[in-house]
């Protein structure tokens, strides 16, 4: 049987079970955060698989993500962080999509969008140190003020107070935490009270027990892989989602001294067999990962030889005999034998949250 030409499966059942792995550790709301298009996996399947297994919110970065969750049919409440400049979050107010705010012209553009008798719900957002967006300490008082206002009015919902940690230590995490509870302490004393407070995401979920409060938001652990350099996603009881295969394009038996793909970076030392695998830098295989990118073929460990091009690059497999059609396991789960996106990560010298993410447009998902 041949296999997929390229093909990504996403396996729903592992992002359910991720679920219910965070909603056990943590006993708080998980929020699953499908930014990105599920960080490359299918954003709406992703999102339907977490809310089954109990994630009781979606997290995406902007508005036009969660618009198009809404499209796809999902229901839950969804909330939305990073805006274009001047958005004016008209088209989220008639989405009820919850709009992280960051300034007070963000809180003004958001109560502005409510309709009569439907406040927007909102998550102000506090700087706790990690320099991106996020109302400032020196705002907070005249931002508050003003979201209390609005909220009394009926324009507003306030209901998330929330920041984002750095990992850079878990001495910065907890500087961070005690920032925000001055943001929280702030809040209530213009008589805002959320409905609930997050600042944790995979990583401080996971290490840090005082950083989950009321929620996690959940990103790179929903799919099965790990936040930490030195932890694998078995040694963490996840599931990795996604399997990236391909099936073999062309098989080529050369003599030694055979130079391989553009450069001819690569040259045979023996008389072997090459293979091609049709994914290329188009499709997200790290063009730096040259000669070094770990493949699985026929159950066995093979490294690429010479320069990854747009549309596929070449495996030596010696003399293993293998045929057109035959499967190329890329990476996928580590426990089934086949390289993980954390091994490509190291090729490539970068994240595992990277390579997932960067799997392109070519390579269709389907759901397993
Ligand atoms: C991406 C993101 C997350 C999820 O992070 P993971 O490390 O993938 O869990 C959570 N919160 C915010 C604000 C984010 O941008």
């Amino acid at each position: 049987m041949t296999a997929p030409f390229r093909e990504a499966s996403i396996d729903l059942d592992a992002i359910a079970d991720n679920v219910r792995h965070f909603r056990r550790l943590t006993g708080v709301e998980v929020i699953a955060v499908v930014k990105a298009d599920a960080y490359g996996h299918g954003a709406a399947m992703a999102a339907v698989a977490a809310l089954s297994a109990g994630a009781t919110r979606i997290g995406v970065a902007e508005i036009p993500e969660a618009l198009e969750l809404r499209r796809q049919g999902v229901h839950a409440p969804i909330m939305a962080w990073l805006h274009a400049p001047g958005e004016r979050f008209e088209q989220a107010a008639a989405q009820d999509i919850e709009v992280g705010i960051s300034s007070f012209d963000q809180l003004e553009a958001a109560a502005t969008a409510a309709a009569v008798d439907r406040p927007v719900g909102v998550h102000l957002k506090f700087e706790t140190g990690l320099s991106r967006n996020g109302i400032a300490p020196a705002d907070w008082g005249r931002v508050l003020a003003e979201a209390a206002r609005l909220e009394r009015i009926g324009r507003l919902r306030i209901v998330g107070l929330f920041s984002h940690l750095s990992n850079t230590s878990a001495e910065d995490d907890r500087a961070a935490l005690a920032k925000f509870e001055e943001g929280v302490a702030a809040a209530a004393s213009f008589g805002v009270h959320p409905e609930i407070r997050h600042i944790a995401a995979t990583a401080a979920a996971i290490d840090l027990p005082e950083m989950r409060l009321d929620a996690v938001r959940i990103g790179v652990g929903l799919f099965g892989l790990s936040p930490f350099d030195d932890r694998s996603s078995a040694e963490l009881g996840l599931r990795p989602a996604m399997t990236l295969r391909g099936a073999i394009a062309a098989v080529r038996r050369v003599p030694a001294g055979t130079g391989v793909s553009y450069g001819y970076d690569h040259r045979t030392d023996r008389d072997t067999t090459l293979v091609l695998v049709p994914l290329g830098y188009a499709d997200g295989v790290p063009r730096n990962a040259s000669g070094k990118l770990p493949v699985s073929i026929g159950g066995r460990r093979f490294v690429n030889v010479g320069r990854i091009a747009m549309d596929q690059f070449v495996v030596d497999v010696g003399d293993t005999p293998v045929s057109i059609g035959d499967e190329v396991v890329l990476f996928g789960d580590p426990t089934l034998g086949v390289p993980s996106a954390a091994d490509w990560a190291d090729a490539a010298d970068t994240i595992n949250y990277e390579i997932v993410t960067r799997i392109g447009p070519r390579v269709p998902r389907r759901a397993s």
